[in-house]
């Protein structure tokens, strides 16, 4: 919920902020022959009133009092442009933008204004779907204000959205020059997984040499981006760089032994290739020393020896990462396979049973709608948050559901 409103909440700051400066509005205005106390409209009671509903998430009676401000004073533009990010961030896109373009065929907009006014229908645009007149808009504040941090970073989001890597880069690169809230190693690892984006893309496009150029850019604004190692290695193996495809799956383990698992089909395929597949348990045995509650190394290493003829030995490792995580449906699996390679041996199978019985177990799930508490049984009410007949059966269903016969 929050998150929806961030943007409109950053907007509103940068509004507020805009209108304390306060060079581009003047407190009095003539109109019908009259001056008007522009402050007038910002202190009437409505205005307030709207913007206390606005922060309490109260949208309906804010658009009440916020409408009733701005009738108060048709000119007062900030009422306007609040009114049509309420109705935006309720949904109402259509009626968001009729309100802000409404604002645009007003005379004598300051730049500023004509600014915050593109801004907020660029929003609109984005939020409705619209995304080249999302694009337009953004472009149009960025031609008024080239600083300016929202625009510049919805427009990075829309270019992602439509997977236009370079794009989304380029302003990615604007950003970097002010002043945000991100960190420049956040920035530096954002940029990284952009390169790598442009890596996968070149190497499906069957360009290896531009690929590894953008995997190798991604890999020296920030060492720990994954997917760009994984990629890095996946062109050099079909061209017969063997040795090379291996180093830069060691060098991901390395850098970043948790994703370890992500090279770990690939790294014992190599191995074999090579004449060395003893070098895959002794990397399996080196993890496990190193976390010994890595359960995805433990099953890679059980299943590796049972492939290699022990399944008695693979055993051992396969009911140490059950313990570590008794819910892995992958472990349960690949311990079948071996109990079944040993011939369903009694005396393994029984190890098998215990093993899953003393492990930390959720035997029959149930979970509390309201509040997510887990139990293992149907509850009528709720320990945690006290609400009576909220539990229902927690279940991994499937994608769809099954067409009923
Ligand atoms: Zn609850």
């Amino acid at each position: 919920m929050l998150g929806g409103y961030l943007p409109f909440v950053a907007a509103l700051v940068a509004l507020l902020v805009g209108v304390a400066a306060g060079k581009a509005w003047e407190r009095y205005k003539l109109r019908d022959g009259r001056w008007i106390d522009r402050r007038k409209a910002r202190e009437s009671h409505h205005y307030v009133l709207g913007l206390n509903f606005l922060v309490a998430n109260q949208t309906d009676l804010a658009i009440e009092e916020l409408s009733q401000a701005a009738r108060v004073d048709a000119d007062a533009l900030e009422i306007h442009l609040i009114l049509g990010n309420v109705y935006r961030e309720r949904g109402q896109v259509t009626r968001a933008i009729q309100v802000h373009q409404s604002l645009l065929k007003r005379q004598k907009l300051t730049r500023v204004e004509h600014g915050y006014v593109m801004l907020c229908l660029g929003l609109d645009f984005k939020r409705g779907g619209f995304v080249d007149r999302a694009v337009d808009a953004f472009r149009e504040v960025l031609r008024l204000d080239p600083a300016n941090y929202y625009a510049l970073l919805n427009l990075q989001k829309l270019y992602e959205e439509q997977h236009q890597w370079d794009e989304a880069r380029r302003i990615r690169l604007e950003l970097l020059k002010l002043p945000g809230p991100e960190t420049p190693a956040r920035s530096n690892a954002i940029l990284a997984f952009m390169d790598t984006e442009l890596g996968l893309a070149a190497a499906r496009a069957g360009q290896p040499d531009v690929a590894g150029r953008h995997f190798k850019q991604a890999l020296e604004l920030d060492p720990t981006t994954a997917p760009a190692h994984v990629g890095l290695g996946d062109i050099r193996l079909p061209q017969g760089d063997v040795a090379g495809a291996v180093a830069a799956w060691e060098k991901l383990i390395d850098i970043a032994p948790e994703r370890a698992y992500l090279v770990f089909d690939r790294l014992q395929r190599a191995y074999e290739r090579a004449g060395t597949p003893e070098r895959f348990a002794d990397r399996c045995r080196r993890l496990v020393a190193a976390n010994p509650q890595d359960w995805r190394a433990r099953l890679a290493l059980g299943q590796h020896l049972a492939q290699h003829g022990r399944p008695a030995e693979g055993l051992e490792p396969l009911l140490e990462a059950l313990v570590r995580n008794p819910h892995g449906l992958m472990v349960h699996e690949a311990i079948w396979d071996v109990l079944v390679q040993l011939g369903l041996d009694g005396a393994s199978v029984q190890r098998y049973v215990q093993a899953a019985k003393d492990a930390v177990f959720y035997l029959d799930p149930h979970v509390c709608l309201k509040c997510h508490y887990r139990s293992t049984e149907l509850l009528w009410q709720c320990p945690h948050c006290h609400e009576w007949n909220t539990f229902v059966e927690e279940r991994i269903a499937p994608v769809k559901d099954p067409v009923e016969l």
